[in-house]
């Protein structure tokens, strides 16, 4: 048995066979071919065979799904039988003596890298379709019979990394938790592990031997063991169970108000990345949603989803929350999450750069279609609209005038349309220092610790290497919750904390004596974290 010591995101356990995730990158090693007509034939096997599966996947959607959908498979067909694709493709092999993996992905790439510099959104959409296209053939030319992100048994994931658009493709009644080299435990790749109630083992010196040996993830101690004898996986079978009926035990909470002993009461909201999370917020008892990170929806489409299409979500997030508080952030995309329809260009600096509010702000056409489906979702809930990372007075302005220019559209067009709250996040050191300003034109504050940490420590938060920098508990940033709560107060506005912070019980105590109004948490600590605010009293 060998025993890998990392970092984890929850204490939660996983027992399970390995799977070796290799990213598409890592496929292409050899760019040059030991023989140039076995690599032709390799490529010709994978062409057919892809367009053989293209064929069924359409014929199969068509059949239980619907034409739209299926159409999607007819146009990869087209895509990957195009003239110019395929001969480019073939010119590579033959002339340039390169393998079949290189030159797919070389032609590929280029391929993509024009489609989405293009001026037509649909076109620059279509550059996701070609990175479908070539992820078929190169996983077809590794040989494998499934690829581990589709795995049919239950498994624990190895990779490099996972991207925060990776994570959200994961089967996750199939995947039993994650271990990779890279990662942050406040990197949206974790957040999303959390929510979805998946451990994860961080900052691991992985090796690709360990595909297909069973493993246990223990997260309490931060560790797994690779190849753990019988006894020891009962051990831990047993410590599964129990921490599972101490859960079931945590359900007597459900319906109790999260209060202290000496009465000072506490929101608690949940935070969601999709209509699912909302599901496991109610079983929890979430008083509402605090936070719908709206962009997670929109990570893997292949384009950016119509009026029509985020209106149906919206909706159905509201309808599922009948008569409470629902918070949905508009899109915070950039800096780690990149959607292909966006074609972002490479930063030097992402996290500092074009991202959030910033891409909103100068994309009307963009934001206009998101607040249009977000007013008109409004008619069947108590929506709360959340801008994320402002830093300026003129940017709320700015996105206000925004709403209101929407609401005349839609009114003129005799469109039902509500009249949501609208508030912002607070994840800047430039909001805290102008909060006052700040909580004169926003209806509500929540402050992201995640970002807030972030900016204020100078510290990029995806760089599993800063972990031990990484200090939520540090004192200026609870000095800063406490000005952002003073000044929010003085406004008469409320604040709650929506980022990891909030689900941390060291830091309770203090934000209940700032006066923080809600948290929001992932749905599976809103009881632990409501069993600590009945047992704590402020007068002690
Ligand atoms: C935060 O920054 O704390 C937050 C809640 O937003 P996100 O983690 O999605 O950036
Ligand atoms: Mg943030």
């Amino acid at each position: 048995m060998l025993t890998i010591t990392g970092q984890s995101i929850s204490s939660e356990i996983a027992i399970g066979m390995i799977r070796f995730y290799r990213h598409k990158k890592n496929i292409v090693q050899d760019a040059v071919a030991a023989d140039t007509d076995t690599e032709l034939s390799r490529y010709q096997v994978a062409y057919h065979t892809a367009m053989e599966q293209l064929q069924l996947l359409h014929d199969k959607t068509l059949e239980q799904i619907g034409a739209e959908e299926a159409e999607i498979f007819e146009m990869h067909r087209m895509l990957l039988s195009d003239r110019q694709f395929h001969h480019a493709i073939l010119h590579s092999i033959i002339q340039d003596h390169k393998t079949a993996e290189y030159a797919i992905y070389s032609v590929g790439e280029e391929l993509w890298n024009r489609f989405i510099h293009m001026e037509d959104p649909y076109i620059q959409a279509r550059g996701a379709d070609i990175q479908d296209i070539m992820n078929r053939l190169l996983f077809l030319l590794s040989g494998k019979k499934e690829s581990s992100m589709d795995a049919t048994e239950p498994f624990i994931l190895m990779a490099e990394d996972l991207s925060p658009s990776e994570t959200v493709q994961l089967n996750s009644s199939k995947l039993l938790g994650f271990i990779t080299r890279q990662g942050s435990p406040y990197s949206h790749t974790a957040i999303l592990a959390k929510t979805m109630n998946i451990p994860a083992l961080l900052h691991i010196d992985i090796n690709a031997d360990w595909d297909g040996h069973l493993a246990i993830i223990d997260g309490e101690k931060q560790c797994a063991y690779i190849d753990p004898p019988e006894d020891m996986i009962a051990q831990y079978r047993n410590r599964k169970a129990s921490m599972e009926s101490k859960r079931r035990e945590l359900q007597a909470l459900k319906t109790l108000p999260a209060v202290t002993t000496d009465g000072r009461s506490m929101a608690l909201y949940a935070n969601a990345n999709a209509p699912a999370d909302v599901l496991s917020a109610i079983e929890q008892g979430a008083e509402g949603i605090g936070l719908f990170r709206s962009e997670f929806l929109y990570l893997n489409t292949q384009e950016y989803p119509d009026e029509e299409v985020q209106y149906h979500i919206y909706r159905q997030v509201l309808e599922q929350m009948p008569g409470k508080h629902v918070v949905i952030r508009t899109l915070d995309l950039g800096a780690d999450k990149k959607s292909p329809y966006l074609a972002l260009e490479p930063e030097e600096n992402p996290a500092l750069g074009y991202r959030a509010i910033r891409i909103c702000l100068s994309r009307p056409e963009l934001f206009k279609i998101q607040l249009r489906a977000l007013l008109r979702a409004s008619a069947h809930g108590k929506l709360h609209i959340m801008f994320p990372l402002i830093t300026s007075l003129w940017e709320v302005r700015k996105a206000k005038e925004m709403v209101a220019a929407c609401m005349e559209e839609l009114a003129a067009e005799h469109t039902a349309y509500g009249n949501p709250v609208l508030g912002i996040m607070i994840e800047t050191p430039a909001a805290v220092m102008v909060a006052e300003e700040l909580a004169r034109e926003a209806d509500f504050f929540s402050i992201g610790t995640n970002d807030l940490a972030q900016y204020t420590l100078a510290l990029d938060r995806n760089n599993a290497r800063l972990h031990d920098f990484y200090d939520p508990h540090h004192p200026a940033l609870l000095r800063m919750i406490r000005m952002v709560a003073e000044a929010a107060h003085k406004e008469n506005i409320p604040v709650s904390i929506c980022g990891e912070a909030g689900a941390d019980p060291a830091l309770t105590k203090s934000f209940l004596e700032m006066g923080i109004d809600a948290l929001s948490v992932a749905p599976n600590s809103i009881l632990p974290l409501k069993k600590t605010i009945r047992e704590l009293s402020l007068t002690d």
